[in-house]
């Protein structure tokens, strides 16, 4: 039995799902011919109440094509210092659309309205980088799974009509957000210009992502795609799989932000952990005091088939997901328990 809680991208498609993947009509989606790939779009479009919305390989990729929609070359992002398109879309924001990040020193990966207009420059003042979008992430993934106060998304959107800013989710763990809270997809719908979802992590998909959008930016992003090079044929295989997880994997959410939180309890109690993050989703974030290296207890972990992931500065990780069985995380809190 190996528990691997590096991610929950690390999750393999279940034979009902296969079963769906098997079944699926499909048809070559660079002609808009792909069956499932039109109904996962537009299903997601009505989902979110927005106009339409567009099926990608990957949430990098989508949350790439969304910088280059609203901005244009030498302009500027404002986003949280830990944000995905900052950290870990390999520096995409300057290479794809030619536009720096403005980064906010958030709390766990979130910023406050005033925060954002803070950072916005002044449009006449034409020595500094032309402001033109803000970007937030929910959950937070470097900041440990945190749900935004859907108040301060409201006063951003404020932010951002007052100064003709676009606005952008990247909501690939938007789900897990949704489970945790009395919004709906159609509450973010009405305040975002364009929103990144992922498949292919708590909803357990081999891959893609959907970005939803307005229909002004939105009929640019198929040639966005194209031009990155996320054009595919007959991928309403993998759009299958998505309608799949739409219908029977977003409230079972819940179970993984239940074992997280248990994980949670056992950690604290431990003389080892110095530190654990507070724990909303299914992102674990926990401290090691000086009595133990990060390898010491990389390598009793890796005896147990127990793997993790570090996240820098002394920070370890573990994401709990829909692979992570009752067994396996009984096995682990036991042991956990015996450290
Ligand atoms: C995983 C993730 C993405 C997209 O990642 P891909 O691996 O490119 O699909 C985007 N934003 C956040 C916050 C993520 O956690």
């Amino acid at each position: 039995m190996i528990i691997d809680l590096r991610s929950d991208t690390v999750t393999r498609p279940t034979s009902k799902m296969l079963e769906a993947i098997t079944n699926a009509e499909v048809g070559d989606d660079v002609y808009k011919e792909d069956p499932c790939v039109n109904a996962l779009e537009s299903r997601l479009a009505a989902m979110f109440g927005m106009d339409q919305a567009l099926f990608f390989p990957t949430g990098s990729m989508a949350n790439q094509a969304a910088l280059k929609l609203h901005t244009n070359p030498g302009e500027q992002v404002i986003c949280d210092k830990y944000a995905h398109i900052y950290n870990y879309e390999g520096g995409g924001a300057s290479f794809n659309s030619g536009i720096s990040c403005k980064l906010v020193d958030g709390h766990r990966g979130m910023f406050t309205a005033e925060h954002a207009e803070a950072s916005i420059n002044p449009p006449d003042f034409y020595h500094s980088p032309l402001t033109s979008l803000i970007a937030v992430e929910n959950t937070t993934n470097k900041g440990g799974g945190a749900c935004w106060d859907f108040n301060e998304l409201k006063k951003l959107r404020k932010v951002a009509k007052k100064h003709n800013l676009g606005y952008h989710l990247d909501g690939a763990r938007l789900w897990n957000a949704l489970v945790e809270t009395n919004e709906t997809p159609k509450h973010y719908g009405e305040l975002f210009d364009t929103i990144s979802v992922c498949l292919s992590k708590g909803l357990g998909c081999p891959m893609g992502s959907v970005l939803i959008g307005k229909k002004e930016l939105m009929q640019n992003a198929i040639r966005i795609r194209k031009i990155l090079g996320g054009g595919m044929r007959q991928v309403g295989y993998m759009a299958s799989a998505g309608l799949f997880a739409l219908d029977n994997n977003i409230d079972r959410l819940k179970e993984d932000h239940k074992k997280a939180k248990e994980i949670g309890e056992v950690l604290k109690s431990l003389a080892i952990i110095k530190k654990v993050e507070p724990i909303e989703t299914n992102i674990i974030i926990f401290e090691l005091d000086e009595s133990i290296t990060e390898g010491d207890f990389f390598n009793w972990l890796k005896a147990k088939n127990i793997h993790i992931i570090g996240m820098g500065n002394n920070k370890l990780r573990m994401v709990t997901h829909l692979d992570y069985t009752d067994s396996m995380h009984n096995f682990l809190l036991e042991n956990l328990k015996q450290f």
